[in-house]
């Protein structure tokens, strides 16, 4: 690729709402069609339909933080409002709070990590 294209590309602006969208629905953020992960939380290497280099996607402890402050916050107040509403068993209690607390963290966490590597890609973070 010539130096006027790479210049071309590098000028070019990239949506960010439009490629945090796309990495939550767990899709490559430059296309929107190429799977983003495998293996649960895994980066692909590249992306199926549009070749995007997505192993340079760094997203670390991001995703975990994001999970658990959003969980944590939702289920926190949730279950306040349970407690004072309906005052249920505290083994009841307990069993739906694991119950609520384990699947929405096991349904956030892939898509909190697509959305940091959607922000990543738009703001050109890592050589993406
Ligand atoms: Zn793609």
């Amino acid at each position: 690729m010539s130096d006027v294209q790479n210049q071309m590309i590098e000028d070019e602006t990239r949506d960010v709402k439009r490629a945090i969208w796309r990495g939550l629905r767990l899709r490559c953020p430059n296309c929107g069609e190429g799977k983003l992960l495998h293996s649960y939380l895994k980066v692909n290497e590249s992306c199926d339909c549009c070749g995007l280099e997505l192993k340079r996607a760094k997203a670390d402890d991001g995703p975990a933080y994001m999970t658990i402050l959003i969980v944590g916050h939702i289920l926190g107040f949730g279950m306040h409002f349970a407690f004072v509403a309906w005052r249920p068993e505290p083994l009841t209690m307990v069993m739906i709070g694991l119950a609520l607390t384990i699947s929405s963290s096991l349904i956030m966490l892939p898509r909190m990590k697509g959305l940091i590597i959607g922000f990543q890609w738009a703001k050109r973070m890592y050589g993406l």
